[in-house]
């Protein structure tokens, strides 16, 4: 691997979407009941190991089946937690990953956001969104603007990732299968090299 694709010297901070009660913190459930927030949760804690590999320091808004936290703060927001994280590390992509859902079992696929208006964050999104349709054949789309809460309040460049609709039977049965995880993890590594050495 050539130095130059590495990711020393870049923090990214890598945010596993909801955790938690699902009641309160969000979180699809899948058709046959797989959590968004599970997903997440593993698709953040590979993808932290493979960007520290290539020598990125990682923050992560969180490691386990729990809320995002900056304060520890019982009534603590986590969306503010992640708003607050992310400013203290400094970092140079902020990536939140989520899973989708919607009321009819038919759309499938992937998509990628930024904040409208943010040219670093449509460049991060842009570059996932090629290298996740490259590794997964899915229909993907991206990028796409949108004010998400966690998109808006970052002064460093964001984007959320929405991987596969786990209302979509397909899409929900590839997201249980570690091997299709490796390889959204490895298209979001892939991406964020792109983004960087553009
Ligand atoms: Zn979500």
């Amino acid at each position: 691997m050539s130095k130059a694709a590495g990711l020393a010297g870049l923090t990214i901070v890598v945010d596993p979407g909801h955790g938690g009660d699902v009641s309160w913190n969000g979180g699809a459930t899948g058709v046959t009941g797989l959590q968004e927030k599970d997903v997440n949760l593993a698709l953040g804690l590979s993808l932290r190991d493979a960007l520290e590999k290539l020598g990125a320091r990682v923050v992560m808004t969180r490691t386990t089946d729990a809320p995002a936290a900056f304060t520890g703060a019982p009534d603590e927001d986590p969306l503010e937690a992640t708003t607050k994280i992310t400013a203290a590390s400094g970092a140079d992509l902020f990536v939140s990953l989520h899973g989708n859902w919607w009321e009819d079992p038919s759309p499938e696929g992937i998509e990628t956001y930024y904040y409208p208006g943010s040219q670093k964050g449509r460049a991060a999104a842009t570059a996932l969104a090629n290298a996740l349709a490259k590794a997964t054949g899915l229909p993907t789309r991206g990028p796409l603007a949108n004010d998400y809460h966690v998109l808006h309040h970052h002064e460093v460049p964001a984007t959320l990732l929405e991987i596969g609709y786990l209302s979509n039977p397909d899409d929900e049965a590839l997201l249980r299968t570690n091997a299709f995880r490796a390889r959204v993890v490895a298209a979001v590594v892939a991406g964020i090299r792109d983004y960087f050495h553009r």
